[in-house]
């Protein structure tokens, strides 16, 4: 899978963070994913993964159903110490990622590829 988008809001349904697997409530601040495979779609994660992603990653890795938190659950539980310490939290805004955004990611993707 490839990462093509990739930004900050604030959720207003809930949703599972595909990262670790953890649930959170509508108004979260979680990170709207956009992936292109064979096809094209959307989830979500939470700042601890986005983090540990930023740490650990690169956007062309390939990623598992086990998810970051199942690849290596003590790298990762330190990243989360360390989100959880620090009080500062980014602005986003209150929005999901739409069936639109995700159509106009899909345009973006094929105009790269030509
Ligand atoms: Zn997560």
């Amino acid at each position: 899978m490839i990462l093509v988008s990739a930004k900050m809001v604030k959720t207003r349904k809930a949703h599972r963070c595909i990262g670790c697997g953890r649930k959170f409530p509508s108004g979260t601040v979680l990170q709207a994913l956009v992936w292109t495979d064979l096809g094209i779609w959307s989830d979500y994660w939470c700042e601890v993964c986005t983090e540990y992603f930023g740490q650990h990653c690169q956007p062309d890795d390939l990623f598992d159903e086990s998810g970051l938190r199942g690849n290596d659950p003590e790298g990762w539980e330190e990243v989360r110490v360390e989100i959880e310490s620090s009080s500062s939290k980014e602005e986003a805004k209150e929005e999901d990622c739409t069936p639109e955004e995700q159509r106009q990611c899909t345009k973006q993707v094929l105009a790269e590829e030509g």
